[in-house]
């Protein structure tokens, strides 16, 4: 954790951790009593490290500020650890999912579920079924893209806008040097003193992933959402910019490749993952229950405990695949 240009000292570090404690107590207190509000509208005044805090605990987690998710969908979540796959998350699942038949680059455009079982217009052609498991973000199901037809019932439609796409995404460094001073996988961040808006203007990285000097920046919330409207380079020149501030300009040197991923205007995420909004934690419960038993929804979104990560859509679809089995 830096200040200004230098690691943070022992009693501003007290500092912190007592106001991140206070916050955390409140948010937790409030989910225990079932309290559908959002952090914001309970966590008391942290002064000093008020944004620091607020981004830690909602932007860069939850991906949404603190006005908007809810303290009880936040209770919920079951949290745990973070794990690093060198060749990629992406080869994890070719590997795990080696047995299944997959089909990519096909788009979903409409689903016929009028008649018997289940028809799906897709890109390539149309497939019919008896039920349908419908995999995509709340972002995608909340734009329209593809239509239902006919169209969903009502209480699904407002549990799809109760669990709107929050913003996050990585600028990616591949440095030649490691400028951090720190081991392998190790979190870098600093107190944040100014806000876009009311979200806190910083990001949070990851250093020296497996020991790589390759550095991943992570912006949140409408902070992120600003940047990612902003194009042209934003994000790069604002991670720049604040490396700079606290490692001086010569910084920029070490910079070998940079990479970053638009989550928010990419048609098939539209955001990164979601979260419920204050008083929105019933939709998590209704977008689990299937339609006509024909229509599932799964998810990181329909997770009952680990939603917005990976683990929690693959539980997710796999408590699925069990109930249509059941039920056909
Ligand atoms: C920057 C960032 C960092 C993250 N870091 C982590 C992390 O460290 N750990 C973690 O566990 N999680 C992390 N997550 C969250 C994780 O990526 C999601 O929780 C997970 O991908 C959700 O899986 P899903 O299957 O529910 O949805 P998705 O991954 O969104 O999968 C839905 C699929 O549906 C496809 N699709 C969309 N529309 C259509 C259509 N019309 N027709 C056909 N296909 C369609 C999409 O292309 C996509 O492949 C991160 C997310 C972001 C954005």
């Amino acid at each position: 954790m830096y200040v200004g240009d230098r690691p943070i000292n022992d009693s501003e570090k007290a500092a912190f951790f007592q106001a991140q404690r206070k916050a955390l107590r409140a948010m937790w207190r409030a989910g225990r009593d079932e309290l559908d509000v959002s952090p914001a509208s309970v966590i008391p005044d942290l002064g000093d490290w008020g944004l620091t805090v607020d981004f830690l605990i909602g932007a860069y987690e939850i991906a949404k500020d603190l006005d908007s998710f809810s303290c009880v969908d936040w209770y919920t979540a079951a949290g745990g650890s973070d794990f690093y796959c060198r060749q990629g998350i992406g080869t994890l699942f070719q590997h795990s999912a080696r047995d299944v038949a997959v089909q990519t680059d096909v788009t979903a455009e409409k689903i016929r579920w009028g008649g018997q079982g289940v028809t799906v217009e897709t890109s390539e052609g149309t497939i019919t079924a008896k039920a349908v498991v419908v995999t995509v973000s709340t972002g995608v199901l909340a734009s329209g893209d593809i239509e239902f037809d006919p169209p969903l019932p009502v209480k699904k439609q407002e549990a799809i806008q109760e669990l709107p796409m929050g913003h996050y995404f990585h600028v990616g460094l591949q440095m030649s040097k490691n400028i951090f001073g720190t081991g392998a996988d190790a979190y870098f961040n600093y107190k944040v003193d100014e806000e876009v808006d009311g979200s806190p203007k910083a990001f949070g990285a990851l250093t020296n992933a497996g020991g790589t000097d390759l550095c991943y920046f992570d912006m949140g919330g409408d902070f992120a959402k600003h940047l990612l409207e902003a194009g042209n380079n934003a994000a790069y020149d604002f991670v720049v910019s604040e490396l700079k501030r606290m490692f001086g300009n010569h910084i920029e040197k070490y910079i070998v490749e940079s990479n970053s991923y638009d989550w928010l205007h990419d048609p098939y995420t539209y955001g990164s993952y979601a979260a419920a909004k204050p008083g929105g934690f019933w939709a998590r419960d209704e977008m689990r229950e299937n339609i006509a038993d024909r229509i599932w929804f799964a998810g990181e979104a329909m997770s009952d405990d680990d939603w917005s990560t990976i683990a929690g859509a693959h539980k997710s679809g796999l408590i699925v695949a069990e109930e249509i089995s059941e039920v056909l």
